[in-house]
């Protein structure tokens, strides 16, 4: 299958002509969307689905009526992301006589108040900024025929779902929506359906699943042990480009630091630092100026580095799912990768929930010098994990036909019993972590 074939037109197809064929989600939503469906997307990190929606509706917006408002509005998490789509967009638009531009936090509100006023075809905004702009009566929205919200299940994360109902709200009723989220929590779900009608929805591959081309590693150690350990696997001549995950800003902080001083050219990023030393330190990281990137999950949310070659987990994050989206940093669209987690004792449970969601058994490989005495570590592998009860109740959904798999959507919550209150707590940090971080 071509691009041509579905549906693009040249000018479009000449954009991308460095892609040799379009990605399975690709195929599945560029002539769905073509065709003004509402539409539900689960794809992995890495897919091309920036491309799936992007390129369709830059044909809708090169064969539409130019208006004075935007016609075509996508809403992202992050500002990297937004960043990142908005890079996109202009790549894939280099033929087409269409304007687009990206406002999101951290930055002055004039300049993207003037850039909202110069007639834009396609918008791409994070949340929170957005609703300042529409707050202040700034953001003509009135025009929006299509609507994406990128990321779905992480603006839940984030706190941002109230922000984007509000944004929601101010669109006009008639219009298309396509949503991207990599899994589907109630909240989500109720949000479709009280949004729209009848999507289609389209499944590339199993939910939650990593990459299946990233080889995946565990280094067990004894946590006081993981920045020496860190520093011996680093080098590895192999780690040319590399993404370190933390689960705190201060321990991104505190890593950078230590790398350097053992000689490495590392930069963190996350939150607290400044947009501009976000971008930076994403700019030299790209550049290859530094190898070494150390970064949140939040922040790291919309990073497409090509060719990061390792992605290591300086802890396990919080919640299974954000392994799965770390390691998808690696092997992006069909290349190879490789995924390292340092692991301690004490994440033994976080371990296990991951493995139990990804369905697989992680390989151990203990490094000489830092191994942790097997009773200690309750890591063993060689258990099955145990199947998985698949995500949330698209049946209702209506399916497109070409979807592979008639899987239902798994609800990422196979935990094991845990009292009640203990859940609870966990949920609560879990959706109070992000919101103070970006956009
Ligand atoms: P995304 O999943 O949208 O973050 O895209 C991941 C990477 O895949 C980006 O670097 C895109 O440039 C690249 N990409 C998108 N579509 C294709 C394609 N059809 N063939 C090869 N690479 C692609």
């Amino acid at each position: 299958m071509s691009f041509t074939e579905l549906g693009l037109r040249s000018e479009i197809v000449r954009a991308v002509k460095g892609y040799t064929n379009p990605t399975s989600i690709q195929e599945k939503a560029i002539p769905l969307i073509l065709k003004g469906k509402d539409l539900i997307a689960s794809a992995q990190t890495g897919t091309g689905k920036t491309a799936a929606f992007l390129l369709p509706i830059l044909q809708q917006l090169l064969l539409g009526k130019p208006s004075t408002g935007p016609r075509a509005l996508v809403v992202t998490p992050t500002r990297e992301l937004a960043a990142q789509i908005g890079d996109m967009a202009k790549r894939y638009g280099k033929h087409l006589n269409l304007r687009s531009g990206v406002v999101f936090g951290g930055v002055g509100m004039e300049p993207q108040k003037r850039k909202l006023a110069g007639n834009l075809d396609l918008l791409i905004a994070t949340p929170g900024r957005l609703l300042d702009h529409v707050n202040r009566k700034q953001a003509p929205l009135n025009d929006i025929q299509t609507v994406v919200l990128d990321e779905a299940d992480r603006m839940l994360d984030m706190g941002f779902l109230p922000d984007v109902r509000r944004i929601l709200k101010v669109l006009p009723k008639k219009r298309q929506n396509l949503f991207f989220s990599a899994t589907m929590p109630n909240d989500i779900e109720a949000l479709i359906r009280r949004t729209s009608r009848a999507p289609v929805m389209v499944e590339v591959t199993r939910r939650a699943t990593p990459v299946k081309k990233v080889t995946q590693v565990i280094h067990p150690v004894q946590t006081e042990q993981k920045k020496d350990l860190l520093k011996t696997i680093l080098q590895n001549s192999n780690m040319h480009h590399t993404l370190v995950f933390t689960r705190t800003k201060a321990r991104a902080n505190q890593l950078a630091r230590v790398l350097e001083k053992a000689g490495h050219a590392a930069a963190a990023i996350h939150s607290n630092k400044s947009q501009s030393a976000r971008t930076r330190a994403l700019a030299r990281f790209r550049s290859g100026k530094i190898d070494i990137l150390i970064a949140t999950d939040i922040a790291a949310r919309g990073i497409d580095v090509e060719g990061i070659s390792h992605v290591v987990n300086f802890e396990l994050p919080e919640a299974p799912e954000d392994y799965v989206h770390r390691i998808g940093r690696t092997a992006r669209a069909g290349s190879s990768g490789n995924a390292i987690s340092l692991v301690s004792p004490q994440e033994h449970k976080k371990l296990a929930a991951i493995e139990r969601l990804i369905r697989t058994s992680i390989k151990r490989e203990p490094v000489d010098g830092f191994t942790v005495a097997a009773e200690t570590l309750k890591l063993k592998a060689g258990r099955k994990p145990k199947r998985h009860s698949g995500p949330p109740s698209q049946g209702k959904f209506r399916r497109s036909k070409k979807a592979e798999g008639a899987r239902k959507v798994t609800k990422t919550s196979s935990r094991p019993a845990k009292k009640k209150s203990q859940r609870k707590k966990r949920r609560g940090s879990r959706q109070t972590r992000p919101m103070a971080t970006t956009a």
